[in-house]
């Protein structure tokens, strides 16, 4: 869960409202408070999986999974308080005030009340139809913040408040609506013709989403679900965001970039922590999430909190995730876009701290010395490398011959003499037996075992050997379908299904599996379902490996070329021989550039080193354009950039093909 981790509520104790309910003086009141802080609110806020961040005189900052969490953590509070201040207070019946950012919660008998001021709970769409009252105070901060329409209701008078306050009512526009009232009621009754929505999508991913908004851009009634506390998908919560923003915060934590000038020892700070590294992740994930939501909803998309599974192949059932309500609904157009899991092997120990996956590296305790990376696809790269940068001492096992077999083979060989560079071990053509915890002088670690025999140590194991489709709740045999053995979906070049209303997108339907081809494959999907034509090239889509250093590529590489005997040439540029590979200190970085060697059509571009995954979307217009490599001799790049080493890349190509001349001679050989 702590990818969804974000700061969520302040817990404040109002020492002068506090001062008044013990009939106490303030300074007594303030030494009371903080035993009360030490044997009530902290334990609570752990229970509630939150931690306290920050200490505020007289309260405390906590964070905690979600607001939801915090909500609850603010009742449990709240009640505990009530039975210790019993007979104390004149008026007992208001207990503690909670909130200050997040506007307060006050509970009278144990219960969220009407005219309570919970602005925490109504973000998370967890509070009572009907609105919500804040405080002016708690109005003014959240004003312009808050995407959510505020009416002034005047002064009114509330509970242990002494003076009337101004208050503004929140309309109820909640973000994941709960369930309509259904009596009990498990199934609507409903005609045979009639639908609920034209477009119901099923996941609220990078796919989910795409799709969502493309079928509210064409005017259609749609709605999103998402099983999920927090919207995002894997792409938000534990996979894209985190793990980039993890990368970009070791890369500026540890000085990697300057390390050519500075040496390998330099580093910006002496002990970073996971702490260090989450601070940034989590900023980003919460940001990503609001943005996401606003959109959706900007949109007319409903989103609704539930987990969906079929019933007919137009039905859906929703198991509200709140309340245990369930009802079901029709969409004339579905759209599975369920995402996939992290495979597990059930014989292996995972306890997300000494052996985990990669849904779990946001929550490690601390970050090892040695770490085995189980599976050297494109997760175990890009944490084996991070990782390894970081200064931990990391084995990377896979039980192929090598590593990422979709990419240029060159560029896995650079990748691969970096890794080593960083003191990394790959152990390939090796697969794993079992993992084994143990316990001795120096600590709990783990042991490998491998089918051949040797056994590798390691303070803490990475197993990341693949994900599968997410498909165990959705029910879809009641749909007509049927997944395969790893959970993907079969679609044809629309992403539709053999089942004609049904789509399914991302990573439900296997490779690239990418958040960028997700959101690709939702549009087109949608388009498709409701007739709107579309130019989509899926063979040039571009794919980023962001490991260290990074990865990226489009097009064809040598091997496929090869292989299917197409006559090419290549064209190189280090980085070092570019004036912007010098001032940024990446001296290993490579584009190189493949293209037939008759006509000069560019075929592929690869590239590894410092911002690979931008400099890609050059060669893929190029590519896109049918355009030959003379493009970039004829184009002037703005100096000094890495975009020039298309240019010197260019060249060389010609160079090999014994071509000379000025690019005018050059443009006309290659008419
Ligand atoms: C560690 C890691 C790093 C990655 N890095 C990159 C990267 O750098 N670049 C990149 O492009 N891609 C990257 N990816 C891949 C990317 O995250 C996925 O391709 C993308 O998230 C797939 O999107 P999706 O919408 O198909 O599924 P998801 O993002 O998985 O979303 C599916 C959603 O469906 C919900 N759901 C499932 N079943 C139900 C149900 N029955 N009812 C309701 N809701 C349901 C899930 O809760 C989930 O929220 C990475 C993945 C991981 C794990």
């Amino acid at each position: 869960m702590a990818a969804t981790r974000r700061l969520a509520a302040i817990l404040a104790a109002d020492v002068v409202g506090y001062s008044r309910l013990m009939g106490a003086d303030e300074e007594g009141t303030h030494e009371r408070l903080k035993a009360h802080l030490a044997q009530l609110v902290e334990p609570k806020i752990e229970e509630h999986r939150g931690r306290v961040v920050k200490n505020t005189g007289d309260g405390l900052l906590a964070e905690f999974a979600s607001v939801i969490e915090a909500v609850a953590c603010a009742v449990a509070v709240q009640r505990e308080m009530a039975e210790r201040n019993a007979g104390i207070a004149d008026e007992r019946r208001i207990t503690f005030r909670i909130g200050g950012n997040l506007g307060d919660i006050i509970v009278e008998d144990g219960d969220i009340h009407g005219d309570g001021v919970n602005i925490a709970a109504r973000l998370e769409g967890i509070a009572e139809p009907g609105g919500i009252c804040i405080s002016e105070d708690a109005f003014r901060q959240v004003r312009g913040k808050v995407d959510a329409e505020f009416v002034d209701i005047g002064e009114q008078t509330l509970k242990n408040i002494a003076r009337p306050l101004r208050v503004y009512r929140i309309l109820p526009q909640s973000p994941l609506p709960r369930p309509p009232p259904l009596a009990g009621a498990e199934v609507n009754a409903m005609a045979e013709d009639s639908f609920d929505y034209d477009l119901l999508v099923i996941g609220s991913g990078p796919a989910g989403q795409r799709a969502a908004i493309q079928g509210a851009k064409l005017n259609k009634k749609v709605a999103i679900v998402e099983r999920k506390a927090v919207i995002g998908g894997s792409s938000v919560n534990l996979g894209t965001i985190p793990s980039k923003t993890l990368r970009e915060a070791a890369l500026d934590l540890c000085g990697y970039r300057a390390r050519e000038f500075y040496g390998a020892s330099y580093t910006v700070k002496e002990r970073i922590t996971m702490q260090d590294l989450l601070f940034r992740t989590d900023q980003v994930i919460e940001h990503e999430i609001d943005v996401t939501r606003h959109q959706l909803r900007r949109n007319g998309v409903e989103l609704i909190a539930a987990t969906a599974s079929f019933v007919a192949p137009n039905t859906v059932r929703l198991d509200y995730v709140e309340g245990g309500h369930s009802r079901r609904v029709k969409a004339r157009k579905i759209v599975i876009a369920a995402g996939a899991e992290t495979a597990r092997d059930q014989h292996i120990a995972f306890d997300g701290k000494l052996i985990f996956t990669s849904d779990d590296v946001l929550q490690l305790d601390r970050l090892p010395r040695t770490l085995a990376v189980v599976g050297a696809g494109v997760i175990g790269c890009e944490y084996a490398s991070i990782f390894a940068a970081l200064g931990v001492r990391v084995t990377l096992i896979d039980r192929r011959a090598r590593l990422l077999p979709f990419v240029d083979q060159e560029i896995v060989d650079e990748f691969c003499h970096h890794l080593r560079e960083n003191r990394a071990t790959l152990r390939l053509n090796e697969s794993v037996d079992r993992l084994e915890i143990i316990e001795d002088g120096n600590g709990t670690r783990v042991r490998i075992h491998l089918d051949s025999g040797k056994t590798i140590l390691a303070e803490k194991a990475l197993y990341s050997v693949g994900r599968t489709g997410a498909v165990s709740q959705l029910n879809l045999a009641e749909a007509g379908l049927e997944p395969d053995s790893r959970g993907r979906l079969a679609v044809d070049d629309h992403y539709r299904t053999h089942v004609p209303n049904i789509y399914a997108v991302g990573d439900m339907i296997g490779f690239p599996a990418l958040a960028s081809t997700s959101m690709e494959q939702g549009r087109l999907a949608v388009c498709h379902a409701f007739g709107v034509k579309t130019h989509s090239a899926p063979e040039r889509f571009p794919y980023g490996i962001y490991a260290v250093p990074e990865i990226s590529m489009v097009g064809r590489n040598e091997g496929e070329l090869t292989e299917a005997a197409t006559p090419y040439e290549v064209g190189k540029a280090r980085y070092k021989e570019i004036a912007r590979g010098q001032i940024l200190g990446d001296v290993i970085g490579l584009l190189k550039l493949i293209f037939h060697s008759e006509s000069r059509q560019l075929l592929g571009v690869h590239i590894i080193g410092e911002g690979a995954s931008e400099l890609i979307h050059i060669g893929q217009a190029v590519l896109s354009f049918g355009g030959r490599i003379d493009y970039f001799i004829d184009t002037v790049f703005n100096y000094p950039t890495l975009a020039e080493c298309y240019k010197v890349a260019a060249f060389d190509g010609i160079n090999r093909l014994g071509i000379l001349g000025s690019p005018d001679d050059l443009f006309k050989t290659a008419r």
